[in-house]
């Protein structure tokens, strides 16, 4: 048998598990055998057109994620139906089908696996009625926030569903550094000719473009990036962008491409609350092993612990269930304690760095505001101190996500509900208050610079 054949037969076992008797036995049971393989698209061959659309449109999903499960190498399936085979056009160009068809998407990143909350609710809706109506909707789609909150995830689910519900589509997954790199080795090969890179990059359906702060100062790319925006644009392609900041505080990228960032809709994902970092957890949880158990208790201690980035808890969460795999415990706190421990150092380590960092936003708010910093930390109730006091708070929740009874205590003791509240009117008046936004956006960039020095 070869190797797509057992990946198919182990595949068929989950589906009979997971579809009644019925559905598995006319849709899945006659397919005994993969009929083609084009860099990791694997065709399957079905009886007519009913049951091709039947599979395409409610099981495909199910049937990618499985093979992604159980594949070593990325693959994706196609369903085709019989008359459909002796149409089959014989692939031309390996390397545009690798990049299409499969759109080096990672096809665990669905609608279904991301977990909503208030963090990336509205995020969420609108991404899925981007990927209903690709080109039609919001375009570009713009998605910014922190590193580790699940833009890339969103981002693909995007492309999953689209190609999903039609496997013809053309979408294209680009990490901008990628862009550049094509970019750069084309002109290096070849200085005058860009048809080849225009050729790869015009003929989709669908460009997924992931960090393009990265793209800052490499301006031919951006040239170039540019005619190929205008272009898909024009000719109605969906264009998804994500990045770590919102498109107007972009640096060192063109203006005629962030105004036209700005033009589509942006929309952005926060921290998730501690109960959504829950939720995350548990689903993960019974994605690594169907059979690990673990206590409210212990969930909440990861997403405690790491709270400011997804990829982080997420990689603590497999760690542990891992280590409790291989030496066969019950998950318990001190399984919890060595398994982590080193994880958990560290991290202390770059909480203590990072404290120091709550003073910085103090003084670069206070700089910003012109009064002294025990008067934006003090009493005073004039709003000459309260505006920059409740901008600072809010800042350092924005940025750090630490509890609000801990940014009290960095401001003269004040308590929970004060903070919240504070952080919750400045989050309120930059909606109306074209200055105060201004303000806080320009601190952002400042503090940006500041952070790394
Ligand atoms: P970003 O691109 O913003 O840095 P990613 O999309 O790579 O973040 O997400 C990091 C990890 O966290 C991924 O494994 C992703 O699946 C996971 N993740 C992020 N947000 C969610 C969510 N809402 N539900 C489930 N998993 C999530
Ligand atoms: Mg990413």
């Amino acid at each position: 048998m070869s190797p797509n054949d057992t990946l198919w037969q182990t595949i068929l076992k989950d589906l009979e598990k997971l579809y009644n008797e019925e559905t598995y036995n006319e849709l899945f049971l006659p397919l005994t055998s993969t009929f083609k393989d084009s860099n990791g698209l694997i065709t399957m061959v079905v009886a007519n057109e009913f049951l091709k659309n039947r599979i395409n449109k409610l099981y495909i999903a199910k049937i990618n994620e499985l093979a992604s499960k159980y594949s070593p190498t990325a693959v994706r399936f196609k369903f085709i139906s019989e008359d459909e085979v002796k149409h089959d056009e014989p692939v031309t160009d390996r390397q545009l089908t690798i990049d299409y068809r499969q759109g080096n998407l990672n096809s665990t990143y669905t609608f279904d696996s991301f977990v909503v909350g208030k963090s990336n609710m509205f995020a969420f809706r609108m991404a899925m009625k981007v990927a209903d109506q690709p080109g039609a909707v919001a375009n570009p789609f713009y998605i910014f926030g922190d590193v580790g909150l699940g833009k890339t995830h969103l981002m693909q689910a995007i492309g999953n569903y689209i190609l999903d519900n039609d496997v013809e589509k053309r979408i294209l997954y680009v990490k901008a550094d990628n862009f550049i790199e094509d970019f750069v080795s084309l002109l290096s090969r070849n200085k005058n000719k860009t048809e080849e890179f225009n050729a790869k990059y015009k003929d989709i359906d669908v460009i997924l473009v992931d960090d393009i702060q990265i793209m800052a100062n490499a301006s031919k790319t951006q040239m170039e990036f540019f005619k190929l925006f205008d272009y898909l644009y024009l000719n109605n392609k969906q264009i998804v962008i994500t990045s770590d900041k919102p498109a107007s505080q972009l640096t060192n990228i063109m203006p005629r491409l962030t105004t036209r960032f700005e033009a589509g809709l942006s929309v952005d994902i926060q921290v998730p609350d501690l109960d959504h970092r829950i939720n995350i957890l548990k689903r993960k949880t019974a994605t690594l092993d169907a059979n690990a158990e673990i206590s409210d208790e212990i969930l909440s201690f990861i997403a405690t612990q790491f709270a400011a980035n997804i990829r982080e808890m997420e990689g603590a969460l497999i760690r542990l269930v891992s280590y409790a795999q291989t030496f066969d415990l019950e998950i318990t706190m001190n399984v919890v304690e060595d398994a982590l421990g080193a994880v958990l150092k560290t991290k202390k380590k770059t909480n203590e760095l990072t404290e120091n960092n709550y003073d910085k936003i103090q003084s670069v708010v206070a700089d910003y505001f012109q009064v002294s910093l025990p008067d934006l930390i003090g009493k005073k109730r004039h709003s000459k101190f309260t505006v920059p006091r409740h901008v600072a708070m809010y800042l350092i929740k924005l940025k750090y996500n630490i509890p609000y009874k801990t940014i009290g205590t960095l401001f003269n003791d004040r308590d929970h509900s004060t903070v919240l509240a504070a952080c919750e009117k400045v989050e309120k008046d930059i909606r109306m208050d074209g200055n105060l936004k201004f303000a806080v956006d320009s601190i952002v960039k400042k503090l940006d610079s500041a952070l790394l020095k």
